[in-house]
C-alpha cells in the first residue's frame, strides 16, 4: 500500500528526476514567473462556500474565484489543527514527518524546508500576513519570508486573551500597504504572499453589516465578512497572479458531538476547500479526485517552475489543473491524525486514513466507514469488515510512527499558553500518565472543559466549580486540572489553585508552567519571597524563556526588589524586543520613581507594538500629564475615550487633566460621563465637586461632595469644605 504520507522509498530519484525535468524546460521557455498569492482561510469548511453547494452563503468573491478558476471537490487536511495543517501546506509533508503536532509547544525545525524559502531562493519578494496567534513567528512558519506581518491587536473583549487575533479587514489592510509600498519601489521581482485570515474561528463575531445579517448564524456571518475582504486583497494583488484559496480545517459545528475543532478527524473538521485561479487555467472546472493540503507545496512549485523541494509527500495537482489528467492523485490513501486528546489530555492519539471510498479511524475502539453509503461518516462497519480494518490499521500505524523520529517540540510558554488556551488551544500535559481513553466518547467532556475554559477569565469561580466536575470524570487530565488551577486563581483562591497546581507536578508534570503559574499564584496570595524562590529557579532552568523572566521580575517588584526587577526585565527584552509585559514591568517603575522620560520612552516602544492599546495609551496620558505637557495628555487620552467609550480610567484622567489645564466645562463633562459609566469613586466625585466649584456651581460642588462622603465617610477635608459650602448658601 502506498500513502501519500509514506512514500519514502524512491523520493530522492523523484526529487532528481524532478529538478532535472523542471531545469530542462527553464532552458527551453524561460517564460516570466508568475506572481502567487496563496490565501488561507481559518476554520472553514469546504460545505458552507456558494461554490461548495451552499446556497444560504454570502460568498459572491470566493464563487467567482471558483467559476474562474479550478475547484477541488474533495480536498482534504492532514491534521484539524492550525499549525500542523499550515505546517503541512509550507511543507509538502504529514504532520508525523514535519514534526508539529499540536499547537503551542511545538516549532517547526529548521531543518525542514519550507515553500516560503524555495520561492525567496528563487528570487521572488515574499511576504506573509497572518490572523491568529498559533501562526506568530515563534513557531517557525516565518521562514523564507522577507515580512513576516504577525502583529495582533490587543483587542477589549474580555473573554479573549489580549494579542491573540486580527481581522480580516485588518490584515488587508497590512496586504495593500505592503502592495502598494512594493508598487512604489517598482520592484520587478515576482510576489510570492501569503494572507491567512482567523475570523471564522471561534469566537464567532461578525461585524456589521453581517452581524445583523447573520444574526443566526455567525458563523458563516465571519465567512461572508472574509470573502468580502477577499476581493480588496484581490485588487491589490492585481490581475494575473496564480491564487489559490484554502482552510487549515473545518469546524464540527455539532457534528458528532464536536463543536469545534482539533480533537476528532471526521470530515466536518478535515474538509476544506481547494480553489486554484490564475491564467490559462480552465474556467469553472471542478476536480472530483482527492486532494490533500501536502500536495499545495509541490503544486506551487511546479506551477512556478522552481525546484522542487526534496522529500516532499504531496504531489503537484497540475495535471488536474491543466485538465490533462483528473485522477493524478485519485488513487493514493491521505493520512490524518489528531494528537490533540493524546497531548493534552491524555487521551488515545487519532490515526485516519483515507482511501478510496474507505474512512479508517485507528482509535481504541476502531472505525470505519463506506463513504458511499454513508458519506456523513455515522455507520461504523468495523465490526464486519476485519480484512480491511487490519490492512488499514497497518497502512496507519506506519505513517503514524514513520515519522515520531523528527519531533519539532519547542518551549511552550506561558504566554503563549494563555493566548492559546483563549482560542481552544492547549499545550501538551508534558509526562503525566495517559489514560488512552477514546477521544469519540470524550467529546461531551471535552466541550464541557473547553467551555469552562472559555468561561476563565468572565466567570472564574463557575469556571473552576466545572472544572472540578471535569477532573472527577477524567483525574488524569493534565490540561483540567491545569486549567482548575488557573481558574481557581482567577477567582483569587490561590491556596486553592497552588494545591492543583503541585497535584499536576506530582503526577508528572515537570513543564515550566505549571512552576510559573505557582510562582504567579504565591506571589497574588502576598508570598512575594516565596514567589521570588519559585520563579527564580523557573527562569534559572531556562534563561530563554521571556515569560519565567517576566513573573520572576513581577515577583521581584511586589518584593519591593526594584533594582533586581529592572535588570531581569531587561533580561526578558533582550530575548524579545517588544515583550509586552517586561515593557509595562519597566514603564510601571519608571513611573514609580518619577522618571518620566524613561516612561515614555518605555510606553512609546509598547504603542509601536499595538497603537490602539488602551490601557498603554491611558499611561501614557498620565505620565504626559505629570510632566507638565497637558495639551499631549489630553489629546492621547481624548482618542482612547473616543475609541473605547467604555474606558473609565480614560475617561477620569482626561477629565483630570482638562480640569488641571482649567477647562473646567469640559473636566464637568468627562467627569460626570466617568461616573454614568461606573467610576463612581470619591476620587472621581471629589474632581467633579472641585470642577463644579470653578466654574461657579457650589449647588452641584456640594451634591458631588455628598456622594462622595456617602462612599467614604472619613475624609475630613472633604467633610470641612462641604461645610464651608453649605454655610455659605
Ligand atoms: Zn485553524
Amino acid at each position: 500500500m502506498r500513502s501519500r504520507g509514506v512514500v519514502a522509498i524512491g523520493a530522492a530519484t523523484c526529487v532528481i528526476a524532478a529538478s532535472v525535468a523542471a531545469s530542462v524546460w527553464w532552458v527551453r521557455r524561460p517564460a516570466a514567473r508568475p506572481n502567487v498569492l496563496v490565501i488561507t482561510i481559518d476554520t472553514l469548511r469546504a460545505d458552507h462556500l456558494g461554490s461548495y453547494g451552499d446556497r444560504g452563503a454570502q460568498t459572491p468573491v470566493l464563487d467567482a474565484l471558483a467559476a474562474r478558476g479550478v475547484r477541488f471537490v474533495n480536498a482534504f487536511s492532514h491534521v484539524p489543527l492550525t499549525l500542523p495543517s499550515h505546517a503541512s501546506i509550507f511543507t509538502g509533508l504529514i504532520p508525523p514527518h514535519h514534526g508539529v503536532r499540536n499547537n503551542p509547544d511545538f516549532v517547526l525545525r529548521e531543518s525542514v524546508p519550507t515553500l516560503a524559502e524555495r520561492f525567496k531562493a528563487a528570487g521572488y519578494d515574499t511576504a506573509a500576513f497572518v490572523s491568529g496567534f498559533p501562526l506568530h513567528r515563534r513557531f517557525g512558519l516565518g521562514r523564507g519570508f522577507d515580512v513576516y506581518d504577525d502583529r495582533f491587536p490587543r483587542g477589549d473583549a474580555g473573554s479573549v486573551a489580549p494579542y491573540t487575533e486580527r481581522r480580516a479587514d485588518e490584515t488587508v489592510a497590512a496586504a495593500r500597504a505592503w502592495f502598494s509600498r512594493r508598487a512604489d519601489e517598482a520592484s520587478a521581482r515576482p510576489f510570492f504572499v501569503w494572507t491567512h485570515f482567523f475570523d471564522p474561528h471561534r469566537p464567532y463575531d461578525p461585524p456589521e453589516p453581517f452581524r445583523s445579517r447573520f444574526r443566526e448564524r455567525p458563523y458563516d456571518g465571519e465567512i461572508a465578512f472574509v470573502d468580502a475582504q477577499i476581493g480588496e486583497l484581490l485588487d491589490a494583488a492585481g490581475n494575473g497572479a496564480l491564487v489559490l484559496v484554502t482552510a487549515d480545517h473545518g469546524e464540527g459545528l455539532d457534528e458528532h458531538g464536536e463543536p469545534t475543532h482539533g480533537l476528532l478527524i471526521y470530515d466536518s473538521t478535515i474538509r476544506v476547500p481547494l480553489l486554484v485561479a490564475g491564467p490559462g487555467f480552465p474556467a469553472g472546472r471542478g476536480v472530483e479526485s482527492p486532494a490533500a493540503l501536502i500536495d499545495v507545496a509541490p503544486t506551487l512549485v511546479d506551477l512556478a517552475r522552481l525546484t522542487p523541494l526534496a522529500d516532499v509527500e504531496g504531489r503537484s495537482l497540475r495535471p488536474a489543473l491543466e485538465a490533462k489528467n483528473d485522477s493524478a492523485s485519485a488513487a493514493s490513501p491521505i493520512y490524518v491524525e489528531s494528537m490533540f486528546g493524546r497531548l493534552c489530555c491524555g487521551w488515545a492519539p487519532l490515526y485516519g486514513w483515507r482511501d478510496g471510498p474507505w474512512m479508517y479511524i485507528d482509535a481504541p475502539e476502531p472505525e470505519l466507514y463506506d463513504l458511499r453509503a454513508d458519506p456523513g461518516q455515522l455507520q461504523n462497519v468495523a465490526a464486519t469488515h476485519a480484512d480491511q480494518v487490519a490492512r488499514f490499521r497497518r497502512g496507519t500505524r506506519a505513517a503514524a510512527r514513520a515519522s515520531d523520529a523528527p519531533g519539532g517540540t519547542g518551549a511552550p510558554s506561558a504566554e503563549s499558553t494563555a493566548r492559546m488556551a483563549s482560542l481552544g488551544y492547549f499545550a501538551g500535559g508534558a509526562d503525566v500518565t495517559p489514560s488512552l481513553r477514546d477521544p469519540k466518547r470524550m467529546a461531551a467532556l471535552a466541550e464541557r472543559m473547553e467551555n469552562a475554559i472559555a468561561l476563565e477569565r468572565q466567570d472564574p469561580a463557575k469556571a473552576a466549580s466545572e472544572l472540578r466536575a471535569v477532573v472527577a470524570a477524567d483525574p488524569m487530565n493534565p490540561l483540567a486540572r491545569r486549567h482548575l488551577a488557573i481558574a481557581l486563581s482567577d477567582a483569587r483562591d490561590y491556596a486553592a489553585a497552588i494545591h492543583e497546581a503541585e497535584e499536576l507536578r506530582r503526577m508528572g508534570d515537570a513543564s515550566i508552567e505549571t512552576t510559573i503559574l505557582i510562582g504567579e499564584c504565591q506571589r497574588l496570595a502576598g508570598r512575594h519571597e516565596d514567589a521570588v524562590k519559585t520563579l527564580k529557579a523557573a527562569a534559572a532552568r531556562d534563561p530563554r524563556n521571556a515569560d519565567a523572566l517576566d513573573a520572576y521580575g513581577r515577583a521581584l517588584v511586589a518584593a519591593g526588589r526594584r533594582d533586581e526587577a529592572a535588570a531581569t526585565f531587561e533580561r526578558a527584552l533582550a530575548l524579545q524586543p517588544d515583550e509586552a509585559e517586561a515593557l509595562q514591568g519597566l514603564a510601571d517603575l519608571a513611573i514609580e520613581r518619577g522618571d518620566i522620560g524613561e516612561a515614555r520612552r518605555r510606553l512609546d516602544a509598547l504603542r509601536a507594538r499595538d497603537p490602539d492599546d488602551p490601557g498603554v495609551n491611558v499611561k501614557l496620558g498620565t505620565v504626559l500629564a505629570r510632566s507638565g505637557d497637558l495639551p499631549s495628555a489630553i489629546a492621547v487620552l481624548k482618542e482612547v475615550v473616543d475609541r473605547h467609550p467604555g474606558q473609565v480610567d480614560a475617561c477620569v484622567n482626561l477629565a483630570a487633566a482638562l480640569a488641571k489645564a482649567g477647562d473646567t466645562a469640559s473636566a464637568i463633562v468627562y467627569f460626570e460621563r466617568a461616573v454614568a459609566a461606573g467610576a463612581a469613586n470619591p476620587v472621581v466625585f471629589n474632581g467633579l465637586a472641585v470642577a463644579k466649584l470653578q466654574s461657579g456651581d457650589g449647588a452641584g460642588a456640594a451634591a458631588a461632595l455628598r456622594r462622595s462622603l456617602a462612599l467614604k465617610p472619613d475624609q475630613p477635608d472633604i467633610r470641612e469644605l462641604l461645610q464651608r459650602l453649605e454655610s455659605q448658601r
